[in-house]
């Protein structure tokens, strides 16, 4: 059966013409679908009783099961979601001073293989729809009875893997009748798909873009990311400049520090020459050590002394804060949990 919330609103209108309905109703349906969150077609009072069955015969809401929360010291929470086809998949909410950040995940495994991630030893399943992308924010935000207000793409999965599909969860998260969520406080972080990175820069949505750099040179770089290779760092460099030129948007670049590998002086001064001149933020993440990972963590004294030196050469630099380690929800250590699993 077709799932509804793969349907953006344009999308949805022209289903509805098919079977013979106004173009109005498909806002009726967002309506109850996106502000009203309903579980059911039955639900949808405003809609005739003969419309709803029709609807259910056709559609599914798909609503996804919390299997498992997990809540850290630090309030961060950490849910593990049943995609009703006996996958599972984790997001994370996590609280800033400025709102609640959604964590989501944009496929169930990944296929990059960054030798410092989580995700990375299990095997790819699939990408997740739009809808199952859209649905986490939704199922979160029934959870907690409160409004998301931003949205990254750091979960599990290369959401430029799966690129269509994040496009239109997008569209549909940020429409004004929908989760009306700005395009604004939507991050899609990416390791490095250059050709995709094109693609985005002419969706003339003003999203942000993260680049997980990790390294300044290619070898470094490729033996942390295997994706360096297909796409070196050069390249990756040029497609940035051309995103930024393309859409004045500002690029964030992670770059997780990890002791003895990327993080001395050395590393800074290089960091400082590919990006002098960019209109770009450096987040700089202490590295979470995986289970069987081989790179640890840099000293804070190290974390603080590699951003003074980003900052006073004219790179912007924030140490990004750790939350949820405590429940393995930090940035890298989420993976994908079979039903039943560990
Ligand atoms: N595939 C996308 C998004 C998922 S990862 C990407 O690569 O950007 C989200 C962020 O967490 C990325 O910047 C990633 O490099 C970083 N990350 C992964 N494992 C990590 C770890 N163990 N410690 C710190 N950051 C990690």
């Amino acid at each position: 059966m077709k799932k509804i919330k793969d349907l953006t609103l344009e999308e949805l209108k022209e289903e509805l013409k098919t079977l013979e309905e106004k173009p109005f109703r498909a806002e009726q349906i967002f309506h109850w679908l996106y502000v009203e969150k309903v579980k059911s077609f039955d639900e949808m009072t405003n809609l005739s009783i003969s419309l709803r069955e029709k609807l259910a015969q056709e559609y599914t809401l798909s609503n996804f099961n919390i299997i498992k929360k997990q809540e850290s010291q630090d309030g961060t929470k950490k849910y593990l979601f049943d995609v009703l086809d006996g996958n599972a998949i984790e997001t994370v909410l996590m609280e800033y001073h400025h709102g609640k950040t959604i964590c989501v995940s944009s496929q169930i495994g990944c296929k990059m293989g960054c030798k410092f991630c989580a995700s990375t030893g299990i095997a790819f399943v699939r990408s997740l729809t739009a809808g199952e992308i859209v649905e986490q924010v939704i199922a979160v935000e029934q959870d907690i009875q409160d409004k998301i207000s931003n949205i990254v793409f750091m979960g599990i999965g290369e959401p430029l893997d799966n690129y269509e599909n994040v496009i239109k969860a997008i569209r549909i998260l940020n429409h004004p009748k929908g989760l009306n969520i700005g395009a604004r406080h939507i991050s899609v972080s990416t390791s490095g798909l250059v050709p995709k990175i094109y693609d985005l820069a002419k969706e003339n949505i003003p999203c942000t873009l993260s680049i997980s750099l990790h390294a300044t040179n290619n070898e470094k770089r490729s033996s942390m990311m295997p994706v360096n290779n297909a796409y070196p760092i050069e390249e990756l460099i040029k497609a940035c400049k051309d995103y930024i030129a393309a859409t004045n948007r500002r690029i964030s670049f992670e770059y997780a520090l990890a002791k003895d590998n990327n993080d001395n002086l050395e590393d800074a001064k290089a960091l400082v020459k590919l990006l002098k001149g960019m209109l770009c933020h450096v987040n700089l993440i202490p590295i979470n050590k995986i289970e069987n990972g081989s790179y640890t963590k840099s000293s804070n004294e190290n974390i603080i002394k590699f951003r003074d030196y980003l900052n006073d050469h004219g790179i912007v630099a924030t140490i990004r804060r750790e939350l949820g380690s405590d429940i393995d929800a930090a940035c890298g250590q989420l993976r994908r949990k079979n039903l039943g699993g560990k």
